[in-house]
């Protein structure tokens, strides 16, 4: 675009307001993703807002209960458990579960959520991840599975509102009307990514994740090893970070980190 200084042209916000946004599908996904890392920077005093794109309807085995009744417990258990990580902000986008499509509709959504808490970094789920699969010559009694299509409909959707639409003046404009001004993310953070290269010590609030995973009652149940496999998860992320980066942490998350935007003041910044 090369009328930047014409007249009318409308700059582009660089500032933050907000440190993250953790965009998932369905409640609870944004925990297991990110939930430590959340709760690490919310104590550090750091602004996180969570999204999440669906309603959470396909998220049980009974199929008579209703849909508003399961999206209601299921919003109230993600409340629950953002008030664990002090997670203050969290926007529900009620998509339908299992139908979710990177379309008009939900791009002008995600640009809107974006223009308006303007996050720092947007972490979401990796688009390109189709499969979980290990090698069955290598792992022989694991079996692999399929992503499921909300968490790479999610990815999609956040990368394409990401670019070119959330900084572009000229797209949905009518957000403008609403004091939604284009601006610039300046980092991507895609979390179940093939292609990890950073990873952040959560050590000092990976119990927390645990407390927050069990408030999803309608997913978990009370009796659930979960918070054990969750450290379990977490110290072996941990020591991938110490074999590919000479890292030292007893538990971590683990993320592809894509730099979008540089602000100039800390380009001479190593
Ligand atoms: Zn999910």
């Amino acid at each position: 675009m090369g009328d930047r200084n014409a007249e009318g042209a409308l700059q582009v916000v660089t500032t933050p307001e907000y440190e993250a946004m953790v965009i998932g599908a369905h409640p609870d996904d944004d925990d297991f993703a990110a939930g430590a890392t959340s709760a690490l920077w919310a104590r550090q005093g750091k602004k996180v807002v969570w999204v999440v794109m669906t309603d959470g309807t396909e998220g049980s085995e009974v199929p008579s209960l209703s849909n508003t009744e399961l999206m209601l417990a299921r919003e109230h258990e993600q409340r629950l458990a953002c008030e664990t990580y002090g997670v203050k902000d969290i926007e529900f986008l009620r998509f339908p579960d299992g139908h979710l499509t990177n379309n008009e509709e939900t791009r002008r959504a995600v640009v809107r959520l974006i223009r308006k808490y303007r996050p720092r970094l947007v972490f979401t789920h990796d688009p390109s991840q189709y499969l979980f699969a290990p090698d069955p010559d290598e792992q022989p009694n694991e079996t692999g599975h399929i992503n499921n299509p909300d968490h790479r409909a999610t990815g999609s959707i956040v990368l394409d509102a990401l670019f070119p639409a959330i900084g572009n003046p000229r797209a949905y404009r009518e957000l403008l009307a609403e004091g939604l001004m284009p601006y610039k993310v300046h980092e991507l953070y895609l979390f179940y990514s093939s292609q990890i290269n950073t990873y952040i010590d959560v050590s000092e609030t990976i119990d927390i994740k645990g407390k927050g995973l069990l408030c999803h009652a309608t997913q978990f149940g009370p009796d659930t090893k979960l918070a054990e496999m969750v450290r379990e998860r977490a110290a072996k992320v941990a020591q991938e970070a110490k074999e590919k980066k000479g890292l030292d942490m007893q538990f971590a998350e683990a993320f592809r980190r894509v730099k979008l935007y540089i602000p100039p003041e800390t380009q001479a910044e190593k």
